[in-house]
Formats: C-alpha cells, sequence, structure tokens
C-alpha cells in the first residue's frame, strides 16, 4: 500500500547512510529540493564527494550510528549490505523517521518515485508491488510524452498573473503536422483563436469544452474578421489574464499577417512568441512529390502572393529556369500571372503544377504548362486552397520516370 504525497524537503534534514552510486543520483533530488542532506559512509562514490567539495550536502566519513538519526525526518539507506540496511530502517521505524530503503522496495516505509515536472505540475509514478525501477521510470516517460504533446490537460483553472498570446503555426492541415510544441501550447491555452485552413477543425474537437474557441476564419468571398478586429481580439484576451493561442495555417510568418499581431501584443505590452510550423509553401508542393528544390534542376525559391502584381521580381523568377516560383493565394488572379509572363516571353513550355487541398484526401495534383494552364485551370475547375508551382520541379517525370511506352510483344 502506497500513499503518494508531495513531500516538501524545503529546509528539512534527510540522512543518507551509504555513499555509493545510487545515494549519488537520489541525493541530488534531494539537494534540489532544498533539503540539507548529511551523509554517512566510509567511503564516497566520486559524484557524491564532487557535492561535498562543494558544500551542497556534508560528509561524516564513517559507518552509521543509531544517534545519527536524531532530528532527521527521512533517512535514504543504501549501504550495500543488505543486513545493515535492514537493521537501519527497524530503527528509523522505532524513531519515526521516514524511510527509503534503496536496495529493497519492500523494506522501509517511503519509496522514491520516478518523477517528471511540467510547468508548475509534478507527476509522480510509483510501484505498490515492490520497487520496479525500469518500469515507474518507462510509464513515467510514457506520461512525459503525452505531456510533451499536449495530450493532457495542462490548463490552470485559477490563474493569477499576466496573459500571454502564442502565434502557432498549425502546418498544412493534419494535425500530426503540427509541432509538439504547438501541441503543448494549446494544451494550456484557455483562448484559441483560428483560421478556417490548417489543423483547426481536428485541434477544436479535441479541446477540453471550458476552452474558449474564436472562428475569424477567412473564406474568399465571406466577410472576414478584419485584422485590426482579430488584433484586439488577441490584445484584450491576453490582457485580462488569459493565455491565448493563436492558431495559423502554415507558418505564422509566411503569408500570415503573424507579424502585424506580434507587434499589436508588443504595443499592448503582451508577452507574445511565435511557434513556426510547416508552410504550405513548401509542403503542399511536397505532397504532391514536388521538391521545391532539386540539385541540378532548382536552386532557388520565390514564394509570392498571388493577389497581387505580378511584380517584375516574380517575372524574373518564372523567366529563370533554375528558379521554382510558389504562388499561394494565387487561385482568382491566375489569368493575370500567365497572361503577364506570357507577355514576358516566358517560354509556353515552362512545367506548372496546381496542388489542391494538399495533405488531405481531397488532394489533387494537375500538371500542366505555361501555355495550357488557364484552360487546364478551367476544365478541372481549379479552387482554393491551391498551391502553384512553376518551374522545371514541376515536370511529372522529375524524380520518377515517365511511364514507359506500351510494349507490344512479338509472337
Ligand atoms: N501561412 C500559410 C499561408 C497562408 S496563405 C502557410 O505558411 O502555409 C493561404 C494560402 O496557402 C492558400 O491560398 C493556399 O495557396 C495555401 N494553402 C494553405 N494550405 C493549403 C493546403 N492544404 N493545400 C493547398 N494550399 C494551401
Amino acid at each position: 500500500m502506497t500513499l503518494m504525497l508531495g513531500v516538501s524537503l524545503a529546509g528539512r534534514e534527510v540522512l543518507a547512510v551509504g555513499g555509493g552510486a545510487v545515494s549519488a543520483r537520489r541525493l541530488r533530488r534531494f539537494i534540489d529540493e532544498g533539503a540539507i542532506v548529511r551523509v554517512v559512509a566510509p567511503e564516497l562514490h566520486p559524484d557524491t564527494a564532487g557535492l561535498v567539495r562543494t558544500h551542497a550536502l556534508s560528509w561524516q566519513a564513517r559507518r552509521f550510528r543509531a544517534a545519527d538519526l536524531a532530528g532527521v525526518w527521512m533517512a535514504h539507506v543504501a549501504t550495500g549490505d543488505a543486513k545493515v540496511d535492514r537493521r537501519i530502517v527497524v530503527l528509523c521505524e522505532r524513531r519515526r523517521v521516514l524511510c527509503v530503503a534503496a536496495g529493497d522496495g519492500s523494506q522501509g516505509s517511503a519509496r522514491m518515485t520516478a518523477q517528471t515536472v511540467v510547468g508548475d505540475v509534478t507527476l509522480g509514478v510509483v510501484s505498490t508491488h515492490g520497487a520496479d525501477p525500469r518500469r515507474t521510470m518507462a510509464i513515467r516517460d510514457a506520461i512525459g510524452d503525452l505531456v510533451a504533446n499536449g495530450r493532457l490537460p495542462l490548463r490552470r483553472n485559477r490563474r493569477g498573473g499576466p496573459g500571454r498570446v502564442d502565434l502557432i503555426g498549425g502546418g498544412p492541415g493534419p494535425a500530426d503536422l503540427m509541432t509538439v510544441r504547438a501541441r503543448r501550447l494549446i494544451a494550456e491555452a484557455d483562448v484559441i483563436v483560428t483560421d478556417r485552413l490548417g489543423p483547426a477543425q481536428e485541434i477544436v474537437r479535441e479541446l477540453d469544452p471550458a476552452v474558449q474557441v474564436i472562428d475569424v476564419g477567412k473564406r474568399p468571398g465571406a466577410h472576414p474578421v478584419p485584422q485590426e478586429q482579430i488584433n484586439s481580439i488577441l490584445v484584450e484576451h491576453a490582457l485580462e489574464g488569459r493565455r491565448v493561442v493563436r492558431l495559423k495555417g502554415g507558418d505564422p510568418f509566411v503569408f500570415g499577417r503573424g507579424g502585424e499581431e506580434m507587434q499589436a501584443c508588443l504595443a499592448a505590452g503582451v508577452p507574445v512568441e511565435v511557434t513556426p510550423g510547416v508552410s504550405s509553401a513548401i509542403a503542399v508542393p511536397q505532397a504532391a512529390g514536388i521538391p521545391v528544390t532539386h540539385r541540378g534542376t532548382a536552386a532557388a525559391v520565390h514564394v509570392v502572393n498571388g493577389q497581387g502584381g505580378p511584380e517584375p521580381s516574380t517575372l524574373a523568377a518564372m523567366a529563370d529556369p533554375t528558379v521554382t516560383t510558389i504562388v499561394l493565394m494565387g487561385v482568382a488572379a491566375l489569368p493575370r500571372l500567365v497572361a503577364a509572363a506570357v507577355r514576358s516571353g516566358i517560354p509556353g513550355e515552362r512545367p506548372m503544377a496546381f496542388v489542391e487541398n494538399g495533405h488531405s484526401a481531397l488532394q489533387r495534383t494537375t500538371r500542366t504548362t505555361l501555355a495550357d494552364a488557364l484552360a487546364d485551370a478551367a476544365e478541372i475547375g481549379l479552387s482554393n486552397p491551391a498551391v502553384i508551382v512553376i518551374g522545371e520541379v514541376a515536370r511529372a517525370d522529375l524524380l520518377l520516370p515517365a511511364p514507359a511506352p506500351q510494349r507490344v510483344a512479338l509472337a
């Protein structure tokens, strides 16, 4: 039977009997907790000797005596001799001193936990079935992974102090393409401000119902929440002491207006941090098997917002056969882009690809060329969200050979 307690050892005396490798590791934990640690042992493990040199603990170089237990709250027994350990365990019992017998978990009145600290929460694992450090550590590590991946509800119910904003890149869609840090920050958030693209829908389904979700998703054609208003939502919630997550598709700093949101937070004195995300500019072509750079084929990438221009820099990128041009938000303005490119003399055979709904079940890739782009877009009904790739890397046979022509077997 074990009652797991959170014991505060700060300023309390802990006696360690035995100076071997086991107690060396444990002693550090007691010291970190602020305990006053005294070691009684004829000899010391080099690590413990190091702690003595830095005055983290005191050492008496001799065998244990019953009088050593005077004034002690807890004893850690690891002499290496089972008989001696047992004798000390019995003495501790008589003196009402909590006792960890390192060599035999069934002895002694206390057991160490395998523990992990996550922010202001300490999680401990203890086996009630004798000591089994490998198993408890394995369980502790598994819990640590859950924490790191944001699978535990770490949100505090009562908060004091200032809030903050985290601008988080959610990647191109699937929740498992988010970073581990993003998952953890989402698990800690009080308010999540979401967009239409990215993993928002999947994430929101998993959230604790107490988390407030504010959808400011911009739909082409529908009325978006103006950026100014999004900025104020972030700032106001944080100023009221909440942990705010601004979850965006892709990366917050790639056509995500993350920079403006960051400025708004800084101007209001709200602590703000950015967690990067996998940008669709790279990950959506990748989902279609298109590397944005490829040794010997494309040595540079030009990423552009297709709603404007096209600027001379974009036409120059498209004209250079060693550059890959990636157009985001480019569906509506595709005719303007193609017309400008043709007018500026870019060869009609320049390869292009449309990748719609990348990394989703609806993903569709269309390979074409500058000359055929508009006809093909019209034929397939090209629609948002889509990434448009222009350049030699968009060739269908770049990574795989083109399908071989059917051979007719001769009889
Ligand atoms: N910050 C985002 C980009 C926002 S702009 C990022 O780094 O990915 C929105 C544009 O991204 C869309 O118009 C489209 O061009 C592209 N996009 C985002 N997700 C996409 C997806 N899953 N499939 C295809 N295009 C996508």
